[in-house]
């Protein structure tokens, strides 16, 4: 055991969200004796937060909080195997699983080639599980189609980031969310989603009354009604309302000139498109009054901080990117970023999405914030690794989308998923099942089983989950925390990178795999980052373990007895581009990729709840989690019902082009009128018929090829009289919210 404090409490971080809380994990009470309620025959570990952690200072959410009730449930314990889907699963030794994938990936490989092999995985990784992934994928099977679902989360903050500062990584810290004097919160329901980074900004909120907070959100709301002033743009407006922001603070002269001039380029551009941005026109397409929009232009102008925090409500769109940029624009033209209180912070929606993006966890990076399209990029790697030069491929790899289309057109001969739950949170989801049963050859590596996408595998991997493997995890705020293992993992469970690292070895590539440990991963792979933007050569297990959390930039050297000097990125205003300038990006909305019509006159937008993580494999085990939210439901305005003839807790049939799901209607004025939400949590092994994604389309931002699962056209409708019990959840629902 690793990382304790004085009364033997582990310290980690919180396995769901981006924020990263610290927690601190102590053994059950009495050993082999239930602690909890439930009377579970495995004991529970206490969880708390950890005061000491920087990013949370003590608090937890009810995720975090009831985080080990889930760790001895339905796990997955031993390797199981089946020659087809239709067959039952029978277990196996390791060894029979991994010679039978080293035998499915050399046959591949020689037949169809290396681009017909895929690996999906996920923000659940540790950054060694990512490294040792790409390495295996990209270092010696010269495939790039290793992807995660930070595709479906958050690549368009990556790829709007890079165009705009030259490089990837959020320049804000949470610090901020207490010194701003202006949150401009876009497409973030932060309250249910990030909930601990919204009680700092709240409490600071609170405290300071001419601090302002202003939410854009088609839906009002838990964050929405803390705010002064809410938005309920109409969804696919974002940019329309950030353009005439715009508009309005060069109009008003709330412009940094010298700023502009001395460390950003474009901005000619991108004026002619604010100058073409008439507000009056901006209210009427957003569905706004225009007062608001010109008070929140004033609040901006005005502000000496302002920060503004984003997530997947401006990042799952056919124009994401754009989005991104057009926020960024913003805070360049206001002179808004590199100094304290103020900056655009995307806040990323898995625990180690951030570790990804260091660790080249998506299908056009490799490893240090470096591209694959960069020549010299896959040269430096290439020599790291010592692989013969050229062994990198130059072209980018398959998207997840891709790999559901490659598998239609029989391109996909090997298939392997891990840590994420695609027969659930895909785009179209019934369209990518298909594609799934068609698949030759799928390994899916869990800990927990069943799951929906289990039932579409050849080859089931038992993993060791958080608190049961080593590793770190890097949060929104770049904060980098040594997430110590204290349990046994169950049954044969393995870490990922333990699995990933084996199967190189029986391919032939055991010098490349020769590590003993976790801490040995993590010490080849910060190498790589050594003086890459998000550098953190100076770290280890062993500094972080003795140090605790640390925050990059943190480079080899640098160990010094001051430790926070890294809060802000651009403090200088340097940016990571060639001429060290920030770039503008100069763009009009071009809307939702599916607007509605007559036909399909609804938009539907989807969405998280408090309790619940993505899928639910964790919270939907965990009584506490699962009873908060027990049924999926859809939010209806109530004129938009009354048109319909639907009444509280009445079976609603919602039909997309793609496919229809029921859920009982919640009406509300939450919603806006002609918008109706969803949660996107129910999978088919947790409700009939209700999967959100059923629904939603995979059209995607070209630049960051992550797919619209925001918006899409519906119609309704009313198909059943409410059940009694249903209109009871519905209503501890609406009063929960209130
Ligand atoms: Fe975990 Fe996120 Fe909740 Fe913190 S806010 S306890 S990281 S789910």
């Amino acid at each position: 055991m690793t990382n304790c404090n004085q009364n033997n409490a582990n310290k980690t971080i919180c396995p769901y969200c981006g924020v990263g809380c610290g927690l601190e994990v102590s053994p059950p009470a009495q050993k082999g004796k239930p602690t909890h309620k439930d009377g579970e025959e495995t004991p529970i570990w206490k969880v708390q937060g950890d005061r000491a952690h920087p990013s949370s200072l003590g608090k937890v959410c009810v995720k975090g909080a009831t985080v080990s009730e889930s760790l001895h449930k339905d796990r997955l314990k031993y390797p199981m195997m089946r020659e087809s889907l239709d067959q039952p699963f029978r277990r196996v030794t390791w060894d029979e699983a991994f010679a039978r994938i080293v035998q499915q990936i050399q046959t591949v490989r020689a037949t169809q080639g290396p681009n017909a092999l895929f690996l999906y995985g996920s923000g659940q990784f540790q950054t060694e599980d990512y490294y040792i992934a790409k390495k295996l994928f990209t270092g010696c099977l010269n495939s790039n189609n290793f992807d995660t679902n930070s595709r479906l989360c958050m690549s368009s903050a990556v790829a709007g980031y890079t165009q705009s500062f030259g490089s990837d990584g959020p320049p804000c810290c949470y610090e901020d969310l207490e010194l701003t004097d202006f949150a401009f919160l876009i497409g973030t329901n932060t309250a249910e989603c990030h909930p601990i980074v919204f009680n700092r900004l709240r409490q600071h909120h609170k405290k300071n009354p001419q601090v302002k907070m202003v939410v854009v959100d088609p839906r009002r709301t838990q964050t929405a009604e803390a705010a002064d002033l809410h938005l309920a743009i109409r969804p696919g407006t974002d940019i329309d309302l950030l353009n005439g922001i715009a508009h309005l603070l060069m109009r008003w002269g709330y412009v940094d000139t010298s700023f502009i001039d001395e460390h950003t380029s474009g901005f000619s551009a991108f004026a002619e498109v604010i100058q073409n941005t008439a507000p009056e026109l901006v209210a009427r397409t957003c569905g706004i009054p225009l007062d608001k929009l010109e008070q929140v232009a004033r609040w901006w102008g005005e502000s000496d901080r302002v920060l503004s925090l984003w997530s997947m409500g401006m990042n799952q769109s056919s124009e994401g990117t754009a989005k991104v940029r057009s926020l960024i624009n913003l805070h360049l033209m206001t002179g808004q970023i590199g100094k304290p209180g103020a900056g655009p912070f995307s806040l990323t929606g898995q625990p180690n999405a951030m570790g990804g993006r260091e660790a080249g966890g998506l299908c056009h990076t490799l490893p240090g914030y470096r591209s694959i399209s960069n020549p010299q990029h896959r040269a430096e790697v290439e020599e790291f690794w010592g692989i013969p030069p050229g062994s990198i491929p130059p072209q980018r790899g398959m998207t997840i989308l891709e790999m559901i289309r490659g598998l239609e057109a029989g391109e996909v001969g090997f298939l392997w998923i891990a840590a994420t739950n695609p027969a659930v949170s895909m785009p179209d989801v019934k369209r990518a099942q298909a594609a799934l049963r068609q698949s030759p050859f799928t390994v899916y590596q869990d800990a927990y089983y069943p799951t929906e996408t289990a039932q579409y595998a050849h080859v089931l991997l038992p993993a060791a989950q958080w608190s049961e493997k080593t590793g770190v995890m890097t949060n929104s705020e770049r904060v980098v925390t040594l997430c110590a293992g204290f349990r046994e993992p169950p049954g044969e469970a393995k870490a990922d990178w333990e699995i990933f690292a084996e199967v190189g070895r029986r391919l032939g590539f055991a010098d490349k795999f020769n590590f003993a440990n976790s801490a040995e991963v993590y010490g080849e792979f910060v190498q790589l980052t050594k003086g890459r933007p998000c550098d953190t050569s100076g770290l280890s297990h062993q500094l972080l373990a003795e140090h605790g959390p640390i925050q990059w930039p943190f480079s080899a050297g640098q160990i010094t007895p001051n430790f926070a000097t890294n809060k802000r990125l651009y403090t200088d205003f340097r940016f990571n581009t060639p001429d060290g300038r920030a770039r503008f990006g100069a763009y009009y909305a071009k809307g939702l990729a599916e607007p509605p019509n007559p036909d399909y006159p609804f938009v539907l937008t989807t969405g998280r709840l408090y309790g619940h993580w993505h899928t639910q494999t964790r919270t939907g085990r965990i009584p506490k989690t699962a009873k908060m939210h027990p049924d999926p439901f859809i939010e209806i305005h109530p004129r938009d019902a009354e048109k319909l003839g639907i009444s509280e807790g009445m079976s609603v049939a919602v039909r997309s082009p793609r496919g229809n799901a029921v859920f009982p209607a919640m009406i509300t004025e939450a919603i806006a009128r002609g918008t109706v939400f969803v949660p996107m949590h129910w999978g088919f092994l947790w409700a009939e018929n209700a999967e959100a994604n059923a629904l939603t389309h995979s059209e995607s931002c070209p630049d960051s090829l992550q797919p619209e699962l925001k918006a899409c056209a519906v119609q309704l409708v009313a198909i059943a009289q409410p059940e009694t019990g249903l209109l009871q959840t519905i209503s501890a629902t609406q009063q929960q919210r209130s």
